[in-house]
């Protein structure tokens, strides 16, 4: 297709208009699934308006500054930038989280892991919860949201993610979250807690070069040569970080639910149980860990 010519602004002509501008912008946006969307979503953060004012003022004109900084912004998405990356931020769980390069962007997939562990948490009185791998904190905030009672700690082996994290929490006004840094249970050592979740890396190597992956860190998606590489030490080290009886809710790639139990089976897990994601794929995994006699 070919795209619509660049809309005139006022230094040059008649004034682009906020559907014309949308309109080119989808012209230049190749994915028919999301164009209009993120055309749309990118001018309303240039404008500082929603979605809902970008209909009712379709035909105001638009500055030329805010032009410019428009078309730069769709010029980064046409590279594949993710939309969340260009605007700063990505709602998860209801809530408006601050995410950068440094951050992996929250997947509404992970929204399930919330759920399992806010279930759990409320079923069988869990009070202390780890959150591995915290990334924006989408995890521990939204935990945080759901259960009052509960004290979070939060891990990253990145400073960066880990900075974006804190600063998601004192925006949100969410307090009392210990955040750490360091490699796995490191930051950690010799304390149990009732509940550990994490979202950790687990892409294939090899599928690293997907559509929509490479712009975000090769640190939060490798899950090494078969994708399970941090799954394996995250449930190995969990027996050390876990009472008796407390419990371990991990997100997985749809094909590793088979290797995730047998992993849990082998580390004295018992009660697992795995639940399916918005696509119906194998996504969430949860096992009580239970001393062996
Ligand atoms: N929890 C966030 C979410 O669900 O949106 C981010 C999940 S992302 C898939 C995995 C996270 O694990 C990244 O933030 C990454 O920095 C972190 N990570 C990777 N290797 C780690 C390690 N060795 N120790 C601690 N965290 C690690
Ligand atoms: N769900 C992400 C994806 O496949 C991967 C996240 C992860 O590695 N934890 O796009």
């Amino acid at each position: 297709m070919r795209a619509a010519a660049v809309p005139r602004n006022e230094g040059t002509g008649p004034a682009a208009t906020i559907a014309g501008l949308i309109r080119h912008a989808e012209a230049l946006l190749s994915d028919p699934d999301s164009a209009r969307l993120d055309a749309e979503v990118l001018l309303g953060h240039v404008l500082g308006v929603g979605r809902v004012q970008l209909v009712t003022r379709a035909d105001h004109p638009v500055a030329a500054a805010e032009v410019r900084r428009y078309l730069d912004l769709v010029a980064g998405r046409a590279r594949g930038i993710p939309v969340a990356y260009l605007v700063g931020r990505r709602e998860f769980w209801s809530m408006p989280l601050q995410v950068d390069e440094h951050t992996l962007v929250p997947r509404p997939e992970t929204e399930h892991l919330v759920e399992a562990a806010l279930e759990l948490i409320g079923a069988h009185d869990l009070r202390k919860v780890l959150d591995l791998g915290t990334g924006s904190g989408a995890i521990a905030l939204a935990i945080r949201r759901g259960s009052a009672e509960c004290r979070l700690t939060a891990t990253d082996v990145s400073a960066p993610a880990l900075a974006i994290a804190r600063r998601n929490a004192e925006r949100l006004g969410l307090r009392d979250i210990v955040f750490v840094e360091g490699d796995w249970y490191r930051p950690v050592r010799g304390t149990r807690f009732d509940l550990i979740a994490s979202n950790p890396p687990y892409v294939p190597d090899a599928e690293l070069g997907r559509a929509g992956l490479c712009h975000e860190p090769r640190v939060a998606l490798s899950g090494g040569d078969d994708g399970l590489e941090a799954l394996r030490t995250v449930i190995a080290g969990a027996p050390r970080h876990l009472r008796d009886g407390g419990w371990l809710a991990l997100e997985h790639g749809a094909d590793q639910k088979q290797p995730v139990w047998t992993m849990l089976g082998a580390a004295g897990f018992r009660a697992r149980a795995t639940i399916l994601d918005y696509a119906g794929l194998d996504r969430v995994t949860m096992g009580k860990w239970q001393r062996a006699e």
